[in-house]
């Protein structure tokens, strides 16, 4: 028996139940303590099938803390995990999903999130928070995404401009073992910038919306509120410090690993706002089991929490269902994301400081287009490659976002003031960044400092381009997308190494 099993198998929440049910309460039909198991994911980006991590260098990288790290997740797997989890705790389950199931590997290129939907109701999943990368589609395929799931997307804080304003559904009322749940879901105000929003959907203060659900839900009756959220960890802490009626917030976005709740407690406040997050990918089913007590007519507090990350690995069977649903999905993908594109010789592990497959991606896109330097954000590179075959799957998966590849025309002063503003989350080709304190302090191109008054040919992705530099005009662009590119540039290699050459350096290293 494998030690997540062992772990599952007593519920030290159910284990404290039994021994206080069988204490007189008082002759009262309720019992004193009642048990709330919530399971959450978030951050899935996609990922229906098993993936792995490379190997991390530093220690406090959230996966060098995992149990597994190789062949984990799978949404066939997480299926029969909470199938199990549902049979040991009948009625006290609660399954949650804190956003962006989009963008991350092919799947999400090729059916916009309609199979992450699909298998999240095969597996029974109770609500969702529409994460950014929601909106990532247009507001007609968010519409369709929206009916496809069997399960209620909350959006507290999305208001409808054009459109059905009942896109979102309302907050909730659950109850679990005897326990009214007060349950609604905000989004980062980061959302209004996607394509699904502009012109269609405004964004509220997250937090302003929050503190109008209390009484809402108060008056429904909820005994406890638990807000779903996808604002990040910083996000989650503002929130609990101005909302602490709050009782627990099940969040993402900024796809950190919450080992232990985090804890936030405001002046004046009588108990903790509990705070959890699942790292990202579904590599982990984040678990959280309450035991609740009455505090009073109609209130209910968590007396005590029990928190623990359970592996998703190749120990626990596939769910047959959801494997055959995931199978579909994949099916007609095969002709353009199963076609061998080369040969890995090594691992470019997309962690770390210097990254192996931003390099890759620079390097690809400077030489397809003959500009003189390249730039790459680190954001828009989202996987590792395996030493292997490389499919067309890996390099989409590592550059899943519809990108461009452009051209512009910069003076030394203004890439030195590019590199200045991203720091060092931008990587490049034909440069070499020396950084101290996240600044720049020396910038080479072909060996010699750049000169600020010359002119350089600058390629980036149009992201890039429109983000930080959009002012310039575009000298030369590609049709094909920055994917394409470089898997034709892996394709004309035929077998590639990874690179890491120093390019990239902090003062001293
Ligand atoms: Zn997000």
């Amino acid at each position: 028996m494998s030690q997540s099993a062992v772990r599952l198998a007593v519920s030290p929440v159910l284990a404290l139940c039994v021994l206080l049910a069988a204490a007189p309460v008082g002759g009262a039909d309720v019992p004193s303590v009642r048990a709330l198991t919530i399971l959450h994911t978030n951050d899935l980006h996609g990922h229906l099938l098993p993936f792995s991590y490379p190997d991390v260098e530093d220690e406090t990288s959230p996966i060098a803390k995992m149990e597994a790290t190789r062949d984990i997740g799978g949404a066939a797997r997480i299926a029969t995990l909470v199938s199990r989890i549902r049979a040991e705790e009948p009625d006290r389950v609660l399954l949650l999903d804190a956003g962006d199931v989009l963008d991350g590997t092919p799947f999400s290129v090729y059916h916009r999130g309609k199979a992450d939907v699909a298998a999240m109701n095969a597996i029974g999943y109770d609500a969702m928070v529409a994460g950014n990368h929601e909106f990532n589609v247009t507001f007609e395929e968010l519409v369709d995404l929206v009916e496809t799931a069997a399960f209620p997307i909350l959006c507290a804080n999305a208001r409808i401009l054009e459109g059905d304003p009942d896109l979102f559904a309302d907050p909730l009322l659950i109850e679990r073992d005897g326990i009214r749940i007060g349950l609604f879901g905000v989004t980062t105000p980061a959302s209004a910038a996607y394509p699904a929003c502009v012109d269609r959907i405004e964004i509220l203060d997250p937090i302003e919306t929050a503190r109008g659900m209390i009484p809402r839900l108060r008056k429904q009756g909820a005994e406890l509120v638990l807000a779903l959220t996808h604002l990040g960890a910083s996000g989650d802490r503002e929130l609990a410090e101005a909302v602490p009626e709050i009782d627990v917030i099940v969040g993402g976005h900024s796809h950190t690993r919450v080992e232990e709740p985090i804890l936030v407690r405001p002046p004046g406040a009588e108990r903790p706002v509990r705070i959890v997050h699942a790292f990202q990918w579904g590599g982990e089913l984040g678990r959280l089991d309450l035991a609740i007590e009455a505090a009073g007519p109609g209130r209910a507090v968590v007396s005590t929490a029990h928190r623990s990350l359970l592996p998703v690995t190749s120990a626990l069977r596939e769910d047959p269902d959801v494997a055959a649903l995931v199978e579909r999905f994949l099916e007609p993908m095969l002709p353009i994301y199963g076609v061998r594109i080369g040969e890995a010789a090594g691992d470019f592990a997309n962690v770390g400081f210097e990254r192996a497959t931003v390099n890759l991606v620079a390097d690809a896109m400077r030489a397809a287009s003959g500009a003189e330097i390249a730039l790459q954000n680190y954001g828009g590179v989202r996987e590792s490659i395996f030493s292997g075959p490389i499919r067309m799957w890996e390099i989409a998966s590592m550059l899943p976002f519809d990108n461009r590849i452009v051209v512009v025309e910069m003076s030394g002063a203004r890439l030195r003031e590019v590199l200045a503003s991203e720091r060092e989350f931008l990587g490049f080709s034909g440069l070499e960044v020396v950084w101290r304190d996240h600044d720049p302090i020396q910038v080479r191109h072909e060996g010699e400092e750049i000169r600020d008054d010359r002119i350089y040919r600058v390629a980036t992705n149009d992201y890039i381009h429109d983000k930080m530099f959009g002012d310039l005009p575009i000298v030369a662009e590609t049709e094909e997308l920055q994917r394409e590119t470089v898997a034709a540039f892996i394709r004309a290699e035929g077998t590639i190494s990874p690179v890491r050459d120093g390019r990239t350096r902090l003062a001293g290293d």
